[in-house]
């Protein structure tokens, strides 16, 4: 059985690695220079950012023991610093059963967990699939190729092209995801809280979430400096999703000075990452998106939600489809 999967995100090389050990070699198309989606790790000079998600929390799901077990645990980093809130400007500690979760990342960026779960896998990198035609004798072609069984592990917005291309008559636009600019800050200054980032769990204010980089683990800035990633809310994100890159760093860097203080006036590196779909707002069950007779599965965060160990199990529903 020849299976194609679309996306090497964390649903897409679960998919790949289940289908791998059970003696299928599945082909992986992904349209970036890099594994991971949404899992991802940006150098900008001496700072390096988690651009997408922050950190992983396996909480005890099939990704845990892959994390501990099945790969190199080299430069795993348990977070061992707390989670804090503001409002008005004000920061105070937590919600202790919320900072109880453990968190975990990797010195180098997270997108190390997504570059150890792809090793040994067929992944066609820089790969753009636009459309995969059903074929009448029954199976598919993608870029030529032919496929018994076809694994789509994006963004369900982005699946609904594909589904379509296929003649697939299901409709996944319930599932809606919000934007997010993320605002990567470098500064010649080091961070004294002892938090590794503060949130605004109203996200009434457009700093919804700042991690501290620096604070998460080493190395990710010189010595006396820090490095933020700025996720900024739904309602900033989408009214400035085109504005120049300035902007949205002048506009950011003054709410972190608000916020940290005023050796945290100008930042000496910064960038931004748009994010069109962040993490879903309504998801589709695995089960109702997938009936049981069908040949092409839909899976992804948009599955289950949006965290990186839930975006993994539905890669394992979708899997354990195939193989059904
Ligand atoms: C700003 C931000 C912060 C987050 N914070 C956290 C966090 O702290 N903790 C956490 O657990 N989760 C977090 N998340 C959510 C988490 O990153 C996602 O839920 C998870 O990565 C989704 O994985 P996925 O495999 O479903 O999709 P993706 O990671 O999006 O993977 C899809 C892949 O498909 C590729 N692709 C898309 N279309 C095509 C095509 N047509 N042809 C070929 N390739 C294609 C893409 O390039 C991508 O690599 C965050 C996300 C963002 C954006």
């Amino acid at each position: 059985m020849k299976v194609a999967i679309i996306g090497a995100g964390f649903a897409g090389l679960a998919c790949a690695r289940v289908l791998r050990q059970n003696g299928l070699a599945p082909v992986i198309y992904e349209k970036s220079h890099v594994l991971g989606g949404r899992a991802a790790t940006r150098r900008n000079g001496e700072y390096l950012f988690d651009t997408g998600a922050t950190s992983i929390s396996p909480r005890g799901l099939a990704i845990d023991k892959v994390m501990r077990e099945e790969i190199s645990t080299e430069g795993l980093v348990h977070i061992e610093r707390p989670i804090h809130v503001h409002s008005m400007g004000r920061i105070s500690a937590g919600d202790p059963m919320k900072n109880r979760i453990e968190r975990y990342v990797y010195t180098d960026g997270i997108n190390v967990l997504a570059r150890r779960l792809g090793e040994g896998l067929d992944i066609r990198m820089q790969t753009l699939v636009e459309r995969i035609d059903r074929l009448p004798a029954g199976g598919y072609e993608i870029l030529g190729d032919t496929y018994d069984r076809v694994v789509l592990a994006v963004p369900l917005p982005q699946a609904q092209a594909l589904l379509e291309s296929a003649g697939d008559p299901r409709r996944v636009t319930a599932a809606t995801y919000r934007p997010c600019l993320s605002v990567l800050l470098g500064y010649a200054a080091p961070f004294a809280g002892n938090f590794f980032a503060v949130i605004d769990p109203e996200q009434r204010h457009p700093l919804t979430w700042l991690s501290v980089e620096s604070a998460k683990c080493a190395g990710r800035a010189p010595e006396g400096h820090s490095a933020m990633v700025a996720q900024m809310s739904p309602d900033y994100s989408r009214s400035r999703y085109d504005a120049p890159d300035e902007q949205i760093i002048h506009e950011t860097a003054k709410d972190v000075e608000r916020l940290l203080g005023a050796e945290f006036s100008t930042p000496v590196a910064s960038d931004v990452k748009r994010w069109r779909y962040s993490q879903p707002e309504a998801t589709i069950a695995y089960e109702t998106l997938n009936p049981r007779l069908t040949d092409l599965y839909v899976c992804g965060d948009g599955t289950r939600g949006g965290r990186l160990e839930f975006a993994y199990e539905s890669g394992l529903q979708a899997a354990a489809s195939v193989l059904r």
